[in-house]
């Protein structure tokens, strides 16, 4: 029960990675807020869903707005929402390079800025923010790879830019994580990806959820600026 007390904002927590997030805090007592795009609005006990596009940054501010005012305020912001557009460089038109970008990076950031100055306010906070092992580069996936080293640049930044004032940014690296993103990747190459795995399986969602956990927590509070891999030692 790390997170009694706490107020928790989980992006994209609709599916896979998100929704074990959100409920891995819920578990262990946060008060939860799932933004997620197109999504039926619904409050439970401590967990309220908005219906919230990671790049709207007006959407954003009135959502944090929101959860200020309904919870009393935010202590975590984890930056979870991403899409996969996949095609080779060549291939690519700018509107899909353009499409994964903004989501994946821009929705990292905006989210970040919207929350920023009510965790200086308070002198606390703890952001998450989601890249990927395709950080270090993947075939057929120049967007998503630009996006996701875009934001370990973007974590240790705000890592830094924040520290002052107590505020701890960090990020996750999932490797191949069993959902539905995972599921559009074409069966011979999901096949390719798990033989080369040496912990021998995919990766859970609440494998992921259990990092965001851990960083977001007080076991974590000598942590900023680091994106830590959890890939089953798929990038050894
Ligand atoms: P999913 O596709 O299963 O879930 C992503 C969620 O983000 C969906 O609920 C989706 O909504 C939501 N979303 C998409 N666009 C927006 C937006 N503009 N605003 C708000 N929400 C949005 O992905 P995963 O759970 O697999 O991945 C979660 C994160 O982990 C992503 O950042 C991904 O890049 C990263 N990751 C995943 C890996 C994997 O193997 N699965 C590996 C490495 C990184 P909707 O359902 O409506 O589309």
């Amino acid at each position: 029960m790390r997170f009694r007390d706490k107020v928790v904002i989980v992006t994209g927590g609709g599916r896979g990675i998100g929704a074990a997030t959100a409920q891995h805090f819920h578990d262990e007592g946060a008060t939860v807020f799932v933004w997620e795009i197109r999504a039926e609005e619904t409050n439970e006990q401590r967990c309220h869903v908005r219906s919230v596009d990671v790049t709207d940054a007006a959407q954003l501010e009135a959502a944090t707005r929101e959860a200020i005012a309904t919870a009393g305020g935010v202590d975590v912001l984890i930056n979870n929402a991403g899409i996969i557009d996949d095609g080779f460089a060549t291939d690519l038109t700018l509107e899909r390079w353009e499409r994964v970008l903004r989501v994946n990076l821009t929705g990292t950031f905006l989210p970040s800025q919207a929350v920023i100055p009510h965790f200086r306010e308070r002198q606390g906070g703890i952001i998450v923010n989601t890249s990927s092992i395709s950080a270090l580069g993947n075939r057929g996936q120049s967007n998503y790879a630009a996006s996701k080293a875009g934001v370990i640049g973007l974590t240790r930044t705000l890592a830094l830019e924040l520290a002052r004032d107590g505020i701890r940014c960090n990020g996750v690296a999932p490797g191949v994580i069993d959902t539905e993103m995972f599921a559009q990747v074409p069966e011979k190459i999901r096949a390719k990806f798990l033989a080369k795995v040496p912990l021998g399986r995919l990766g859970r969602p609440e494998d992921i959820a259990r990092l965001h956990a851990f960083l977001a927590s007080d076991d974590a509070s000598y942590i900023t600026g680091q994106t830590l891999f959890c890939d089953g030692g798929l990038t050894l």
